[in-house]
This record gives structure tokens, C-alpha cells and sequence, in this order.
């Protein structure tokens, strides 16, 4: 998706900005919800062309950011965050292969990462990490879990 196709000085409705980058107008209220502004006041709600190129512009940045130490991606909050303290679990598999997970200490939401055991240290930086072996059917009959889309 090219953040430049809004033109600076346009301003685009839920249906234009839909058609503008071929998505469905939920995605753009999606965008709304998740930070891009509209213009004060006007109903039905219109967005600036300068702010939809800052704002997708912007998203963009984030997904090629790389998690820094210490950080896993939340999917909720859309950027690498801080896990809550004590909630960092290594769920290991084969070969010491397997997958971090971790609640976000900003949202709550559910956090994962694919690491193997030896990058641990790096990955998480000096954050106690809780080792999980095995077993992965007990995870697998738990009630489906709260996981941000
Ligand atoms: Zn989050």
C-alpha cells in the first residue's frame, strides 16, 4: 500500500479513503480507531489527505522495526512493547526451537515470538523467562484464548 496516493491538501470520506487504497471502509474506521485522525466536527467523518499519509506512513515504519532487546511485537498495540514483568514464557519444541510468549505490559493483549532456546539471553535481555517443556496437547485443549486480530 503506497501512503501517497492521498493527496496533502484532499480531504477523503470512510468511502473515498476505502476506494483510494482498495480496502473495505471497516479497515478505515479500524485506522480511526487506532490513532489516524479525522477532522473535528465534520460528520460524516472526513480525514485529511496529509494525516492519512502520516498516519499509514508511519504504520509502515513500525512493521519493519525490528523488536529491540527485551521487546516483543504486540499485535494489539501494533509495535515491539515491554512484556508485563513475570509473564514471559519459552514454550520450547524440537531441536530447542520453540516460541516465547508474553503478555504487553501497555495492553494486556498476548504477545509471541518464534525464538530458539540459545537466543534467549538476547532476545529478552536479562527478563526472567519461564521454560516450558513439551506437552503442547495440554495447551491445545485450554479454552480458546483472548487474542488480538
Ligand atoms: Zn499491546
Amino acid at each position: 500500500m503506497n501512503p501517497g496516493l492521498a493527496k496533502l491538501n484532499r480531504s477523503y470520506t470512510v468511502d473515498e479513503v476505502a476506494t483510494l487504497y482498495g480496502l473495505h471502509r471497516n479497515t478505515v474506521r479500524a485506522w480511526f480507531k487506532a490513532g489516524l485522525p479525522a477532522i473535528d466536527d465534520h460528520r460524516p467523518m472526513m480525514f485529511q489527505g496529509r494525516a492519512l499519509r502520516a498516519f499509514l506512513q508511519a504504520r509502515r515504519d513500525g512493521a519493519k522495526r525490528p523488536c529491540q532487546p527485551g521487546a516483543l511485537y504486540c499485535c494489539k498495540c501494533r509495535a515491539p512493547r515491554e512484556p508485563a514483568s513475570g509473564s514471559v514464557v519459552f514454550e520450547a519444541r524440537i531441536a530447542g526451537a520453540g516460541t516465547l510468549r508474553a503478555l504487553c505490559a501497555t495492553c494486556g493483549c498476548r504477545m509471541f515470538r518464534r525464538a530458539s532456546e540459545a537466543s534467549l539471553p538476547d532476545i529478552m535481555f536479562g527478563t526472567p523467562v519461564r521454560i516450558v517443556r513439551g506437552a503442547p496437547h495440554i495447551e491445545e485443549r485450554q479454552p480458546p484464548s483472548v487474542i488480538c486480530a
